[in-house]
């Protein structure tokens, strides 16, 4: 099974990603778009505070099921 090595990598990112979006303030790079929706925004990460919390719940559930 080679995939455990891929998944081990994908785990860890993964949980660099978590430990970002649970942070009030972030070193996410500014792309211009919602981290979530993609939605052209003019600054911060996300569009309104509904995209922030969809996409955390997102992560968390991501991390639920890679534990499961
Ligand atoms: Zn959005």
């Amino acid at each position: 099974m080679c995939d455990i090595a891929d998944d081990a990598s994908d785990l860890e990112m993964l949980n660099v990603e978590i430990a970002l979006a649970n942070r009030p303030k972030t070193a996410i790079e500014f792309t211009g778009k919602c981290h979530y929706c993609e939605e052209p925004i003019s600054k911060g990460h996300y569009c309104d505070a509904g995209c922030r919390e969809d996409h955390a719940r997102v992560l968390w559930a991501q991390k639920q099921r890679v534990v499961a």
